[in-house]
């Protein structure tokens, strides 16, 4: 049962040793209680710093049987209880994807596993914005440091595994999916080779979900029955090209912008037809998000403004969201002259 109470300048008194308790203390201080704490059954009655009558009583479960007399006292005196399951006391590693980073595309699971976090090391890409709305945790950007150098990856794996190993619920949250161009592969090795357990929720990736925010479908039917996904980051071999421009399905490049004369020069040359159509989509689900359609021929001069990050999408799939927007203002424009008809 998931209940909403305002507990602002409430009274509320957590129970349980200091490890078990430290999540329920910092929720109910985020939610703006007063908090009181009770680590052990001895210390109950008459001690001066427990409020007379607290609003609610979280009794964490911390393994001891001890607290039973305080539930039964509380009922007695009609005082609300809250049983709380105590976190796991061993130290783990969440891979966590944050999708593109609009709020409605976190999964549950990573709802759940921020909530739970004791620290969490975001990257930029990941929903960074709305992370303290969603978990009480120690946040820490591992995307940029205060002095402007960015964190190796081999910092941010230690600092994950330390952080474990000193008992700690720990997120890594990455934009997208971790397992997409996210070195989610290599964090988990880092987990496993220091012992410490770790697990993987999915994200949705922005291979699929920035097309989408411009109404590109990857695949369609009769149209497109397959998708690639590239990576961008280096320019890619001739052979890669001639691959890729031979699958005849749609492309989608992430990290492409650098990179984008050097792919379509490439395509071109492989026997491409100039005039294949293509997308740039810029910023998706965020503010100033763009797209940007051109084809094989001109992208290299039509997207020359565009910037990171973004994702491309080479493909007839493109016209299929052309087609629809078309349609969706063919109909706004119908609806329009029909209301202004009417009104006549
Ligand atoms: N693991 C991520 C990808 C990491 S690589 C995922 O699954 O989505 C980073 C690249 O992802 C960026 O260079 C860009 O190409 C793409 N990207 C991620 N979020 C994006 C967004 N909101 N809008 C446009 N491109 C995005």
């Amino acid at each position: 049962m998931q209940l909403t109470i305002d507990l602002t300048g409430r009274d509320v008194l957590v129970t349980g040793n200091e490890q078990s308790a430290r999540q329920a203390v910092r929720r109910y201080q985020k939610a703006g209680a007063n908090v009181y704490r009770l680590s052990s059954p001895e210390g109950m009655p008459g001690d001066g710093q427990l409020p007379e009558r607290p609003f609610l009583v979280a009794v964490v479960d911390d393994g001891g049987a001890g607290w039973l007399p305080l539930v039964e006292r509380c009922r007695d005196a009609g005082v609300p209880v809250a049983f709380e399951p105590a976190p796991g006391a061993e130290g783990h590693v969440t891979l966590v994807g944050g999708g593109p980073g609009a709020l409605d595309l976190l999964t549950v699971g990573a709802v759940d596993a921020l909530r739970d976090a004791d620290v969490v090391f975001y990257d930029r890409l990941a929903p960074y914005q709305e992370l303290a709305d969603l978990t009480s945790a120690e946040l820490v950007d591992v995307g940029k440091q205060p002095g402007l150098h960015k964190v190796t990856q081999r910092d941010i794996e230690k600092l994950m595994v330390d952080a474990a190993l000193l008992g700690k619920n720990v997120v890594r949250l990455k934009g997208g999916d971790p397992y997409v161009f996210g070195r989610g592969g290599e964090e988990v090795a880092a987990c496993v080779a220091a012992g410490v357990p770790v697990r993987v929720i999915s994200g949705v990736t922005s291979a699929i979900s920035v097309p989408a925010a411009a109404g590109i479908p990857v695949t369609h039917r009769e149209v497109s029955h397959m998708f690639t996904v590239v990576s961008g980051h280096a320019p890619l071999t001739e052979k890669e090209h001639t691959h890729l421009a031979g699958l005849g399905g749609t492309i989608v490049v992430l990290m492409g912008i650098g990179t984008l004369p050097q792919l379509a020069a490439g395509l071109r040359r492989a026997g491409m037809r100039p005039d294949m159509p293509m997308a740039v989509v810029e910023r998706g689900y965020r503010p100033g998000q763009r797209t940007t359609i051109a084809d094989l021929g001109t992208i290299e001069t039509a997207a020359t403004g565009c910037s990171n990050p973004a994702v491309l999408v080479i493909g007839e799939v493109v016209r299929v969201a052309e087609a629809n927007r078309n349609h969706a203002e063919a109909s706004a424009e119908l609806s329009r002259l029909a209301a202004s008809l009417l009104e006549a």
